[in-house]
This record gives C-alpha cells, sequence and structure tokens, in this order.
C-alpha cells in the first residue's frame, strides 16, 4: 500500500538549539547563515543572540559584515519571512 514511511518512535520531537524552533537540530540549522534579504546584496546573515537587558537571549539575524546594515529578529524572520513589518513592541 501506499509509499509512505512509518518510522519507529525513536525520532521524538527535536527543538534547535539555535533558534529554538522544533523540527531540526542546531547542526542542521537552516538559520544560523541565511542570505541577505536584499536582492541587490550578496550578504550573510548569522544567526546571533541578543545580550541586552530589554531582548535577553532573543535571537536576530545580523549581517556578518556590515556593510549593509541589514537585521532582523529571528522571530520576525520565520513568521513572516515575506512582509517586512515594521512593528515595535516591547
Ligand atoms: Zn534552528
Ligand atoms: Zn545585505
Amino acid at each position: 500500500m501506499g509509499g509512505r514511511k512509518h518510522e519507529a518512535g525513536t525520532q521524538s520531537k527535536v527543538v534547535c538549539q539555535m533558534c529554538n524552533l522544533e523540527g531540526h537540530i542546531a547542526s542542521k540549522c537552516p538559520w544560523v547563515y541565511t542570505k541577505c534579504k536584499k536582492a541587490t546584496c550578496n550578504g550573510i546573515m548569522k544567526l546571533m543572540i541578543s545580550l541586552t537587558k530589554n531582548n535577553y537571549e532573543r535571537k536576530f539575524l545580523k549581517y556578518q559584515h556590515s556593510i549593509c546594515g541589514s537585521f532582523q529578529w529571528l522571530s520576525d524572520a520565520v513568521i513572516k519571512p515575506r512582509e517586512q513589518k515594521e512593528v515595535h513592541q516591547v
């Protein structure tokens, strides 16, 4: 019958230690290095962790070299990768 593989129950939910999202492990995290959103830019965004008081341990994506200065909170990138809403909620 169907070609669906049924895997044994060894694979429980994994949570990535890099981005805290479920479904992959840290070494396979797609958010560690992402391409810059700007079409004209070939830069790489790197996942970093904020350690400021207001956003302690909040993850964000930052341009590796400060050429274009792109910045995005990981939560924004994950939820709405296309729309770029600029909402400031603290
Ligand atoms: Zn991840
Ligand atoms: Zn860029």
